[in-house]
Order: C-alpha cells, then sequence, then structure tokens
C-alpha cells in the first residue's frame, strides 16, 4: 500500500500521451516531404540512435535545459536522423510544428478515467515533463487532460529530469513539500530514481509488464485503489 499523497505528478510522454502516429512513422512522413529517400527502418533506427545519448547516464549531470536548448537539440536530432535532407532546419520546423499539435498525441486508455478518480477523492494532480513550452498547448487541448492546471516543464524550469532541482521546482508550483508529492512515471532514472532521491514518493509504470515489482504499475487504473 503507498501512502496516500496531496498531488500526483505524472511524467507526460510514455505516461499519459503517446505520439500517434508513432515517431518514426511522423518524421519518415515529414522526411519525405522534404526529400529524403530514407525508409522508415532507417528513420527508426536513426533516431533511436540519437536519442540514446539523451538518456546517456554518463550525460546525466548536463541536465540544465532552456527553450533554446530544446530547439537546438531537435534541430540536432533532425539533422543527424536526415543526412540526406538538404535544409534540416526546415524539417526540424515542420516536426516541431507537427508535435505541438494536440492531434498528434493520443491519450493512454487509463489516463483519462485515473485522473479523474484521483481530482474525485481530493488528490491533486499535476504534469511534470521533460518537454518544452509546446506541452501547455498539448495539455490544454485534450479534454482528459484539461482539468491539470499545474503542469511543470523541463524548458521553463530550467533543469531535466531527474535533476533535484526540477523536483524542487515541482514542488513549489504545487506548494506541496516534496514528501507530499507521489511522481509517476514511465523511466526508472527520471520518474522513479530522480523523484526518490529528490524526496518524493514515486511509481513506475510498466504497461508490458517486463519486470513487475511492488513499485510497478502495469495500468494507471492500479494507482486509483493504491492511493485514492
Ligand atoms: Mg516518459
Amino acid at each position: 500500500m503507498t501512502t496516500r499523497p496531496r498531488w500526483v505528478a505524472f511524467d507526460a510522454v510514455g505516461t499519459l500521451l503517446v505520439p500517434e502516429p508513432s515517431v518514426p512513422v511522423a518524421y519518415h512522413a515529414a522526411g519525405q516531404r522534404h526529400g529524403s529517400r530514407l525508409d522508415v527502418g532507417a528513420v527508426a533506427e536513426g533516431f533511436a540512435r540519437v536519442y540514446r545519448q539523451r538518456t546517456n547516464p554518463k550525460l546525466l549531470d548536463r541536465l540544465q535545459t532552456s527553450e533554446d536548448n530544446e530547439r537546438i537539440w531537435w534541430q540536432r536530432v533532425v539533422r543527424e536522423v536526415f543526412p540526406d535532407v538538404a535544409d534540416p532546419l526546415a524539417l526540424h520546423a515542420d516536426l516541431h510544428d507537427h508535435f505541438a499539435r494536440p492531434d498528434a498525441w493520443r491519450l493512454c486508455d487509463d489516463a483519462a478515467a485515473t485522473i479523474q478518480s484521483l481530482q474525485m477523492s481530493g488528490i491533486q494532480v499535476a504534469l511534470a515533463s521533460n518537454f518544452d513550452a509546446r506541452l501547455h498547448a498539448i495539455g490544454a487541448g485534450h479534454p482528459g487532460l484539461k482539468s491539470i492546471e499545474v503542469r511543470v516543464v523541463s524548458s521553463e524550469v530550467g533543469w531535466r529530469k531527474p535533476a533535484r532541482e526540477f523536483y524542487t521546482a515541482l514542488a513549489l508550483a504545487c506548494r506541496a513539500r516534496l514528501e507530499e508529492i507521489l511522481m509517476v512515471g514511465d523511466d526508472r532514472d527520471c520518474d522513479f530514481d530522480g523523484a526518490k532521491a529528490a524526496g518524493l514518493s514515486a511509481l513506475l509504470i510498466d504497461r508490458r509488464a517486463t519486470s513487475p515489482s511492488e513499485d510497478c504499475l502495469t495500468s494507471l487504473i492500479e494507482l486509483v485503489d493504491r492511493i485514492a
């Protein structure tokens, strides 16, 4: 049994929202419009290779960020995924706009009902995401997420999860003590270990149940029984 928190903070991507179409499919389609001849498999592989650099534990000391920093990072991703595109900045601008649209994201099936149940039981809900300012429009554009008024976004905080500074900013935004917040997310380093190290409680969401444990949920719905 998890102690009842005052707040539950959800990670966004992979926890409440997934890109639909998938990132490789969206990248591939945009790449084609800008003259790329890569197939979707090569795009997927290239994206995974570049993205791994961001989650490389050796680089996790580079957690300071900003809107500019995030844009530069995604421009680099596009450049590296599409070496055959003449104007990668134009392609990046297209992809940036695509992923800013609420309809580029699907709400996970277990998200809306869980958020509603938590709120009805008097628990407050926040979004806590490594993302940029686009997350506000995405959050406001999904009926199931609209009721979440506190959105803490790394580019605005200046620090990415798992940095302690990110979690301090989350507590400040919630006007809560760190230990009054339960963080729920799909990334062990960022959402679980980082949150615990900062003094929050934390649960992982692992819908494929790859390594079941007491700290893992296989559906967000389980959260309601555990704490609400
Ligand atoms: Mg995530």
